[in-house]
């Protein structure tokens, strides 16, 4: 059984490793079954500590960085300086390296995990986007810290939009849904449902990412709750997925 998606839109260009954990093959109990990755949702601490070394022999992940999520449109640049989890665990939602021994992961159940890939740098970033971090646009602030540190340039970067509530099943406020059609255009909007995805797409567009280099997951993480977590299908009780990139040394290629 596989405990994990590839991302084979970005693995394809051989040079970096990326994917979401799906649900199954770990060893937390119901809400939380059975591959629950996130710390902070009251799942047992060693039941989450087992499930992570499943997952990290399964994909080989090493050195995986994340940040303490916060709904925010803050980005960490992490390198081998940088200290390590263990001592420190910033506050941010998107992670950004041009380093090939340090994986980015980040933990969700709904919102949207951006992958971000710049093929030419090479470099890497991901990005946690709920709707606070979507209207605060931190996935240009991802590209514009890769673009800063590493001197990437939007239209070298792929991009994948993982598993995430869609506009099938994501209703909000008429309020908040007014706010996205005034800041991204009507086809935000789905009658009375959002689309956090089309909102992405969009600002990503305006700062020059090719729209062919963009892909968007088919799955639906509220339709999908026999694959996935959902923070919105399961009434806020459930587990969390870890989506993951990072570039292979040379010589790699992605397994
Ligand atoms: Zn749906």
């Amino acid at each position: 059984m596989n405990i994990y998606h590839p991302i084979q839109e970005l693995q394809a260009f051989g040079i970096a490793t990326a994917g979401i954990s799906l649900r199954h093959g770990g060893v937390s109990r119901a809400p939380y079954a059975s591959l629950n990755l996130g710390e902070h949702v009251n799942d047992d601490p060693n039941a989450v500590e087992t499930n992570r070394k499943i997952l990290f022999q399964e994909t080989g992940l090493t050195n995986l960085r994340y940040c303490r999520q916060i709904h925010s449109a803050s980005v960490v640049h992490v390198n081998e300086e940088t200290q390590p989890l263990a001592e420190h665990i910033p506050e941010a939602d998107a992670l950004v390296t041009a380093q090939h021994n340090i994986a980015l992961g980040i933990f969700t159940a709904d919102c949207i995990p951006i992958f971000v890939l710049d093929i030419e740098t090479p470099a890497i970033g991901i990005v946690h986007a709920g709707w606070r971090g979507t209207f605060a646009q931190i996935a240009i602030n991802a590209i514009t810290q890769m673009r800063t540190r590493f001197g990437t340039r939007p239209k070298n970067c792929h991009i994948h939009l993982g598993p995430s509530i869609q506009k099938c099943c994501y209703t909000v406020s008429a309020e908040l849904l007014t706010q996205f059609t005034a800041e991204f255009g009507s086809t935000v909007a789905n009658g009375t449902n959002l689309s956090l995805q089309t909102a992405n797409i969009h600002q990503l567009i305006e700062i020059g990412v090719l729209p062919a280099a963009i892909s968007v997951s088919e799955f639906c993480t509220a339709c999908r709750t026999d694959l996935f977590y959902s923070h919105r299908a399961e009434n806020g009780q459930t587990g969390r997925m870890l989506s993951f990139i990072r570039l292979n040394a040379k010589n790699e290629s992605a397994r």
